[in-house]
C-alpha cells in the first residue's frame, strides 16, 4: 500500500469496527493509531493490548476512571481521551491520515464531519451522518479536501462501478449515467405474513438472512428503513435525485448495487456478503488488498433473483424516499424518529409494526426547514426525539 496509512477506527467494538480490525490483522502495512468505543470497555481493553494504538477514546466518560485503571494495569502506553470531544479531537488530528467512521447513529455525526472538514481520507460507514446533514457534509468535505470512500456496501459498489472522474464529482453526469440501482436482501421478513409483523421479536428482527450486523442496522434492514436511509445517502454522495435511484430486492445479496449507463451497459459489483470486502477496498483505495473473504463461486450459487419491493410490506422504504424528495431537515427528522422507534422496539416497548407509524406521524407534524446550519439540523434532531419519546409513551408503549 502506498502513502501514509495511519488509521483511526471510531466505533472499533462494533460490527464494522471488528471487521475493519480483521482486515488490518491480515494486512500488516496498516497502522492503527486510534480506537474508540462507547461503553464496551472489556473489548476495547483487549483491542488496546493487541493493536497498541497511540490514542484510545471512551466516549461514555462515566466509566473513565475505571477504564484508566485497567489500561494502567496492562501497562498501556497510549493516551486515553474521554467523551465525545475526544472523538472529534482524533478525527481532526494531524497524527491521523484515515478515519473509519463506524459509530452507529447520530452519535457519529460530529466526528465524521470533523474528519471531512480536516481533509482526511474518510471511510464512511456511518450513514446517519450523511442522512442528517448531507449538503453541509459534502460541502465540508469539498472545502476540507477530504476523500470520502463509502463503506456501506451498496454505495461502495456504486463507487467502484463509476468512472474515476465521477467518483468524487458530487454531481453525477446524467448525460452518461441514467440511474443507480440499490439492491436489498429484503431482510428476515421478506415473506412473513403481514399480520404477524405486529408480534415479531427483536431477536427475529436481528436475525438477518445474509449479513451479520449491529442491532440497530439489523432492525433497519428488517423494516427496509435501511434502504430508505441509503437512498438519501446515495443522493448526497453521488449528487443524484431520488427519482433516478431504483431499489431492487435481490435475496442472495451477491450484487451489491449497479450503475446504468446511457448506452445500455449496466455495471454491477459482486462479492460474497461480507463487510470486509468494502472495508478492504476503502482501506487500500485506489489499490487492492486481501479482504480475507472467499472469492465468489457462481456455479454453486446457480442463480440470482430480483424483484420489485412491496411498499405495503415495507412502508419505511416509502418514508425514506419521501424524506429524500423533501430534503431540508426532513431526513434528519426521519432519522431521529427512526432511531427512537428502533430503540423502543429493541427495548420491547413497542411492536415492530409501530415503527413506520411513529416515523410517519412525526414527519407529518414537523415542518421542513432549510438545513442551513448544523445548529438547525441538531435542533430538528432533538425536537423530534422529544416528540418521539412522548408519542411512544402516550400512544404506543
Ligand atoms: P454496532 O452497534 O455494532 O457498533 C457501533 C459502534 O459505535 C460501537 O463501537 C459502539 O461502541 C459505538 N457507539 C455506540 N453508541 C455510541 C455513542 N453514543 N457515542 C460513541 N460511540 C458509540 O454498529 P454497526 O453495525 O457496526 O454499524 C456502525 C455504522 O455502520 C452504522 O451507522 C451502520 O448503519 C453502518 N453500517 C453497518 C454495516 C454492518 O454490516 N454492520 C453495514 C453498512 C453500514
Ligand atoms: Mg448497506
Amino acid at each position: 500500500m502506498s502513502g501514509q496509512n495511519r488509521l483511526a477506527i471510531l466505533g472499533s467494538t462494533g460490527s464494522v469496527g471488528l471487521s475493519t480490525l480483521q482486515v488490518v490483522r491480515d494486512n500488516p502495512g496498516i497502522e492503527v493509531v486510534a480506537l474508540s468505543a462507547h461503553s464496551n470497555t472489556r473489548l476495547l481493553l483487549e483491542q488496546c493490548q493487541e493493536f497498541k494504538p497511540q490514542y484510545v477514546i471512551l466516549s461514555d466518560e462515566t466509566q473513565g476512571d475505571e477504564f484508566a485503571a485497567h489500561l494502567k494495569a496492562v501497562s498501556f502506553q497510549g493516551e486515553l481521551l474521554l467523551g465525545p470531544e475526544g472523538l472529534n479531537q482524533i478525527a481532526g488530528s494531524p497524527d491521523v491520515d484515515s478515519v473509519m467512521a463506524a459509530i452507529v447513529g447520530a452519535a457519529g455525526l460530529a466526528s465524521s464531519l470533523k474528519a471531512a472538514e480536516c481533509g482526511k481520507k474518510l471511510l464512511l460507514a456511518n450513514k446517519e451522518s450523511l442522512v442528517m446533514s448531507g449538503s453541509l457534509f459534502m460541502e465540508a468535505a469539498r472545502r476540507g479536501g477530504a476523500t470520502i470512500i463509502p463503506i456501506d456496501s451498496e454505495h461502495n459498489a456504486i463507487f467502484q462501478c463509476l468512472p474515476e472522474s465521477e467518483r468524487h464529482a458530487q454531481l453525477l453526469n446524467s448525460q452518461q449515467i441514467t440511474k443507480l440501482v440499490l439492491t436489498a436482501s429484503g431482510g428476515p421478513f421478506l415473506r412473513t405474513d403481514l399480520d404477524q409483523l405486529a408480534s415479531v421479536t427483536p431477536e427475529q428482527a436481528c436475525d438477518h438472512p445474509r449479513w451479520s450486523m449491529g442491532r440497530k442496522i439489523s432492525v433497519d434492514s428488517a423494516s427496509m428503513m435501511n434502504k430508505g436511509l441509503e437512498v438519501i445517502e446515495a443522493c448526497f454522495l453521488f449528487g443524484i435525485s431520488p427519482q433516478d435511484i431504483e431499489v431492487l430486492i435481490h435475496p442472495e445479496s451477491i450484487i451489491h448495487s449497479m450503475v446504468y449507463y446511457r448506452d445500455g451497459s449496466v455495471l454491477a459489483q459482486m462479492a460474497n456478503p461480507d463487510m470486509r470486502v468494502p472495508i478492504a477496498h476503502g482501506l487500500a483505495y485506489p489499490q487492492r488488498i486481501d479482504s480475507g473473504v472467499e472469492s465468489l463461486d457462481l456455479v454453486s450459487l446457480g442463480s440470482l433473483r430480483f424483484e420489485a419491493p412491496d411498499f405495503q410490506r415495507f412502508p419505511c422504504l416509502g418514508l425514506g424516499r419521501e424524506a429524500a424528495e423533501q430534503g431540508g431537515t426532513t431526513p434528519a427528522v426521519l432519522n431521529a424518529a427512526n432511531e427512537e422507534a428502533v430503540a423502543a422496539f429493541l427495548a420491547g416497548r413497542i411492536g415492530f409494526d409501530k415503527i413506520p407509524l411513529i416515523i410517519e406521524e412525526l414527519m407529518l407534524k414537523t415542518p421542513c426547514e432549510e438545513a442551513a446550519s448544523l445548529a438547525i439540523i441538531r435542533e430538528a434532531d432533538e425536537r423530534t426525539r422529544t416528540l418521539a419519546k412522548q408519542l411512544i409513551s402516550k400512544r404506543f408503549a
